[in-house]
């Protein structure tokens, strides 16, 4: 069953007489209790594409269904979703109770049930006993559980979230993440999350729409993304790459454009070599080192190699012998990056 379905999907915003096309053509089927994310750079359509989702923009063109039914035109209440913003958008002078139950206020709900179903979802969000205080006296991540408990308390089919962790610093980032996931899984509740953070989509996603520009350039699961990007940009985007261009990319796969994960480059002897050259550059990151290699052709490689293997990176200079395996080549439609 699909949850949420775009067919066609286009938003072109007037920017001082000058069309630009922040969502353009998007096909996409997000399937019922699917963890979705939507991936790519700044700029590049995704709170767009989310918005319009949730009804807080209308399609300039194409239809968008939730369960099943054409909601294209309607408000956002009268969708069954909700959404959790990066800035969390709580009330500072309600408590936190009434925040959480805001919905429920709305819709004539009687106090004792709000007050209960308040407390059931601030203990589903691991956070009992704060109802009585105020936003300002919560931590931010503490307030990103709020957020998440006030968009969970209506049931909604299909949760839209919007850069969620964006304001967090990286450990409870990385906390959040995990609770993410596994409130997710509980409920089962339709997930439409949206990152520019690789790892983060990476991490939680069931799987990931790649978005460029406006365009979906693709749609896979993450070891898909990572493993077989079909274009450059969902190949450089998600992960480090070397592309390989011309005469050794037709060497290595017959091919005008190749990737090959940095990780899968391991240094060896001058025989059976793929490429040599002399080291440009050694970057250090704790668990491995990257040495950028210029090899023959005006490339540089890149290859990551583990601290427990290379435990000092050789001079900036040294001739380097780059190996690898057929497997690791992969090929990729050289879009313009
Ligand atoms: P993302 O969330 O991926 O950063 P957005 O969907 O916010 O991207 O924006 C996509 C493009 O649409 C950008 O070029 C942005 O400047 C433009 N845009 C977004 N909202 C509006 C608006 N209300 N009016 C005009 N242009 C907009
Ligand atoms: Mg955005």
């Amino acid at each position: 069953m699909t949850a949420v379905r775009l067919a066609g999907v286009s938003c072109i915003f007037d920017a001082g007489g000058k069309p630009v096309r922040a969502v353009d053509g998007v096909d996409l089927a997000i399937e019922r209790g699917e963890f979705f994310t939507l991936l790519g750079p700044s700029g590049s359509g995704k709170t767009t594409c989310l918005r319009m989702i949730g009804g807080f923009q209308l399609p300039t063109a194409g239809r968008i269904e939730i369960e099943g039914e054409d909601v294209s035109l309607r408000p956002p209440f009268q969708r069954p979703v909700n959404t959790v913003f990066q800035d969390y958008a709580l009330f500072p002078h309600m408590t936190i109770a009434e925040n959480v139950a805001y919905a429920l206020m709305v819709r004539g709900v009687d106090k004792a049930t709000r007050t209960r179903r308040a407390n059931e979802l601030l203990e589903l969000v691991r956070l009992p006993g704060v109802g009585a205080r105020r936003p300002a006296q919560l931590s931010g991540g503490q307030r990103q559980r709020v957020a998440l408990a006030r968009a969970l308390i209506g049931e909604p089919k299909v949760l839209l979230l919007d850069e969620p962790l964006g304001a967090l610093d990286l450990k409870l980032r990385e906390q959040m993440q995990g609770e993410l996931k596994r409130l997710q899984r509980q409920l089962g509740i339709t997930f439409v999350f949206v990152t520019h953070d690789q790892h983060e989509a990476l991490s939680m996603s069931d799987r990931i729409g790649i978005f460029n520009q406006g365009r979906l350039e693709q749609v896979a699961t993450p070891a898909e993304l990572y493993g077989r990007p079909r274009t450059r940009f969902v190949a450089e985007f998600v992960g480090s790459a070397n592309v390989l261009h011309g005469e050794l990319a037709r060497r290595h796969a017959g091919a005008d454009a190749v990737m090959i994960r940095p990780e899968l480059v391991t240094l060896g002897p001058p025989e059976g070599a793929r490429a040599s050259g002399p080291l440009a550059e050694a970057q250090y990151f704790g668990a491995f080192w990257r040495l950028s290699v210029d090899v023959a052709g005006g490339e540089r490689l890149m290859a990551d190699v583990p601290v427990a293997r290379l435990p000092e990176a050789p001079a900036p200079g040294s001739p380097v012998h780059l190996h690898w395996a057929d497997a690791a080549v992969h090929v990729i439609q050289d879009t313009p990056a």
